[in-house]
């Protein structure tokens, strides 16, 4: 495949171009393992002020299953509808049981990226088969997606790109005497639950996680109270999100212009100027 790649100009200048702005994730919400990569973090900033700007920020902790290529409102909806076939495909891997990733220990890409380990165990090939699953199914689609380095799969809680200037004032690499206390440390378990097509790019969520376009929901409903409510409300937000869009799309439409001009010339949206902010204003243009 990649020989193709390299043969065929239009492929090349394509791969070339290859820059990804989405990925799927799969959030990190279990408090113990947050918990831990905060305490992580703080004994690493204890010994290096300078290293805090580094640091993953809360509420932002994930596995990248997949990272791609979106471009458009169009990618993104075929992304989002990959998405969705993609939840059978994981189901059919997981054959109804739960994927329990425990996290054990400290590693790096080239002391570059600092990440907390997945402990060894089956739960690793089933996370690979999952993250190929997910390449072809983005890829079958026609959309540009993963890496020509293989899936490794990684909790981030710190990247020295994220302050360049670390850099210049000679901080190179994270030195292992900054985790050294943490190589062997169970930092908890993460049971899948959720997949989200994430953006690298958009502005984060006030909660501090990545904007998202979309989610599945693997498997058994969540246990605990409070992620019912969180997992409803959620659902609530992408529900309300997925309105506005349409909305904006509506409004977008050469129709609709025309409609609300001819509307205007007959004075009739005078009073719609007070429901600018409700809702259902959509339901008015529907
Ligand atoms: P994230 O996936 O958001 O936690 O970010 C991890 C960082 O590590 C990104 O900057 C990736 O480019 C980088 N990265 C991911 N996988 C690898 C790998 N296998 N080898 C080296 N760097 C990687």
């Amino acid at each position: 495949e990649n020989e193709e790649i390299k043969s065929d100009p239009i492929k090349k200048k394509r791969q070339k171009d290859y820059q990804p702005n989405y990925f799927l994730s799969i959030p990190i919400t279990n408090k113990e393992i947050t918990r831990g990569i905060k305490i992580l973090q703080n004994a690493i900033i204890q010994q290096d002020r300078r290293l805090a700007k580094a640091m993953a920020g809360d509420g932002s902790f994930h596995i990248t299953l997949l990272v791609m290529q979106l471009l458009s409102e169009d990618e993104i909806n075929i992304g989002i509808d990959a998405l969705l076939e993609l939840k059978p495909f994981i189901e059919e891997i997981l054959q109804g049981k739960h994927l329990i990733l425990p996290f054990q220990g400290i590693g790096t890409f080239g002391n570059q990226v600092g990440f907390v380990k997945l402990a060894e165990g089956d739960h690793i090939n089933l996370l690979l088969e999952i993250a190929e699953i997910a390449k072809r199914t983005f890829q079958g689609k026609g959309i540009l997606a993963g890496e020509s380095r293989s899936f490794k799969p990684h909790l981030t809680f710190m990247k020295l790109s994220k302050a360049p200037w670390l850099r210049r004032n000679g901080v190179k690499k994270i030195d292992p005497e900054l985790y050294e206390k943490f190589v062997s440390h169970r930092f908890g378990e993460e049971v899948l639950y959720r997949i989200d097509l994430c953006s690298m790019q958009k502005k984060k969520q006030s909660n501090g996680y990545y904007h998202c376009e979309s989610s599945i929901v693997i498997g058994k409903k969540p246990i605990g109270i409070q992620d019912l409510i969180d997992e409803a409300l959620r659902q609530e937000r992408m529900n309300l999100k997925s309105k506005v869009k349409q909305i904006r799309e509506l409004l977008l439409e050469p129709e609709t212009q025309a409609k609300i001009r001819r509307e205007l010339f007959e004075g009739r949206l005078i009073n719609y100027s007070n429901q600018a902010n409700d809702v259902d204003l959509g339901m008015t243009l529907t």
